[in-house]
């Protein structure tokens, strides 16, 4: 008798360290449950009171990663949309502020029927009814669940009892899998699974048992450390993954799937095991180390005194997108971070940004570094080096080009000076009303809004279409009051939203590659099929124009 097949929930822990890599071992995950032939989705539950990631300081907690569906999630979002080569919507991202507020408006419209609203059943109770309906919504055979922060914390607790009741409910539908650290202490030089004996025990605790254990850390699981693994946390030897450091996070899939991983955790849900079509994966895995001659480009912006590690986090998907786009176009991608504050105090540095190949300046918010970030998009338009302006990247681009092409002295956004003589960019009036009302949470022009692409353009070739859908995050907007002007003088206005006719995309003539989005394009590159501009802008950028 067939085994009963769907749907099917694997639920991704952590435990003993944050940033061990549970975001890409969900995706991964649902990468090979793809390539088995199973409809996938991934959901990340956010252990935060905040409603979304949008109110969160992308410095300390990640990026904002913005949906179709006007949803500001958490970086993980973008892996999954990533890995999987799919779109996500609002019903894959939930926080404890939202479950919470759910519960609060229910109880407030007699939902319950003037029971006794408690933490214990129905914060729980919300959770699952969440992981359902994205379930059904998307259809899915396999739902991966990624729980954030580490058990043991208090904050994730519920989430952890919402997954003990799914299971009591559905024995054999549920697996867990718990991602843990193996620190290799400097003076021992040998992998520790102490901590993550503790943190299974912590998950016992919660009334769960791992299944699988993923083994991060520097080096190989070794036979030893997996016996004692298995013993020590009750989960079968060979369900301890190993999981080193690894060049590229796209190796990751092929990676598991050399240790079986997707079997393994279809025997654990009741399931036949079924072949994986990993070709794909396995073919851009060979073009990632094939691609050897180097293409350096800056991303400048306003950078605080932090390492490049959490910068690297607040701007995940343009990294990855440059990525994206150098392994198509056949070359290893070098990203330097470039403080613009740096041009501010001594303008002769701009001349050092002569040694990159392509200049980016991605999203961003307030006065600091602006000037210097200016400066840099002037040196790229005179230098004609390859500049893509991602969202303020291309708001800026267009305040330089009134200045020093159209004149315009003081010409600004109104977000930095509101009493610009010249306001190129301006903030509609609802947007106005929001910010005077301190209304901040999900109230920017957020998700996808179509653009129509004026033929005969560098972008509407790129693309290879006259209509086009992108995401959105932003408060302010261009002037069109300055748009003939800044049209006829070679800044040319060639992609805008039919129903607004606000301008999304610009394009400088006369330049190897010079294109600022009012859109975020990084939210929709994909391994294998890179964003038009990055992939163009990089072709530029590597010379080949
Ligand atoms: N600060 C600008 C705005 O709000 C740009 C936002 C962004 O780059 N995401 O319009």
């Amino acid at each position: 008798m067939a085994k009963k097949t769907r749907p099917k929930y694997i639920f991704v822990v952590g435990g003993v360290l944050s940033g061990v890599g549970k975001g890409v071992t969900t995706a991964s995950i649902g990468a090979i449950m793809k390539a088995k032939g199973f409809k996938t989705t991934a959901l990340k539950a956010d252990p935060y009171i905040n409603v979304d990631a949008g109110t969160m300081n992308p410095i300390e907690h990640g990026e904002v990663f913005v949906t179709d569906d006007k949803d500001e999630t958490d970086q993980d979002m973008g892996n999954y949309e990533r890995f999987l080569d799919i779109d996500l919507t609002s019903m894959n991202y939930m926080t404890t502020g939202r479950v919470y507020q759910t519960v609060i408006n229910n109880e407030r419209s007699m939902k319950y029927k003037g029971r006794c609203v408690q933490v214990v059943p129905h914060i729980p109770e919300e959770i699952i009814g969440r992981i359902k309906r994205a379930q059904k919504h998307h259809d899915a055979d396999m739902v991966i669940i990624e729980i954030g922060g580490t058990v043991g914390e208090y904050e994730n607790i519920l989430f952890l009892e919402a997954i003990r009741e799914l299971k009591m409910a559905n024995p054999d539908d549920v697996a867990v899998v718990l991602v843990s650290y193996l620190p290799v202490p400097a003076h021992l030089g040998e992998m520790k699974t102490k901590p993550t004996q503790h943190a299974s025990r912590l998950l016992n605790q919660a009334g769960l048992q791992a299944d699988m254990i993923v083994a991060r850390g520097r080096m190989e699981l070794d036979k030893p450390r997996r016996e004692k693994l298995a013993t020590f946390c009750g989960v079968q030897k060979e369900n301890c993954i190993s999981a080193p450091d690894v060049p590229s996070i796209y190796e990751i899939p092929s990676r598991f799937e050399d240790q079986n991983v997707g079997n393994k955790l279809l025997k654990i849900l009741d399931m036949s095991p079924r072949k994986t079509d990993l070709a794909p994966w396995h073919a851009f895995v060979k073009k990632i180390h094939n691609s050897t001659k180097e293409v350096t480009i800056a991303v400048v912006g306003k950078y605080f005194g932090t390492g490049s590690f959490t910068l690297a986090d607040s701007y995940i998907s343009v990294i990855e997108s440059v990525k994206h786009a150098a392994w198509f176009n056949n070359v290893k991608p070098i990203l330097e971070w470039v403080d613009s504050e740096e041009f501010e105090k001594d303008p002769k540095k701009l001349l050092e940004l002569k040694k990159y190949d392509g200049i980016i300046v991605p999203g961003g918010f307030g006065t600091r570094g602006i000037e210097g970030i200016i400066s840099a998009i002037q040196f790229a338009r005179e230098k004609k080096i390859p500049y893509l302006g991602l969202c303020y990247g291309m708001q800026l681009a267009t305040i330089e080009f009134a200045r020093h092409v159209l004149g315009k002295k003081g010409a600004h956004t109104v977000e930095v000076n509101d009493k610009t003589p010249h306001p190129i960019i301006i903030v509609n009036p609802f947007q106005a009303k929001n910010i005077a009302e301190e209304k901040y949470g999900g109230t920017m022009r957020l998700g996808a809004y179509d653009c129509d692409l004026i033929a005969g353009t560098q972008t509407r070739k790129a693309y290879g279409t006259a209509h086009i859908s992108e995401r959105h995050r932003h408060r302010y907007e261009f002037n069109n009051e300055y748009r003939e002007e800044m049209d006829s003088a070679g800044l040319k206005v060639v992609g805008v939203n039919p129903e607004s006719d606000l301008v999304e995309i610009v394009e400088l003539e006369n330049h190897p590659f010079f294109v600022g989005t009012q859109f975020h394009p990084e939210f929709k590159s994909r391994p294998m099929r890179p964003h038009p501009l990055f992939r163009e802008f990089v072709k530029a950028a590597k010379g080949e124009k």
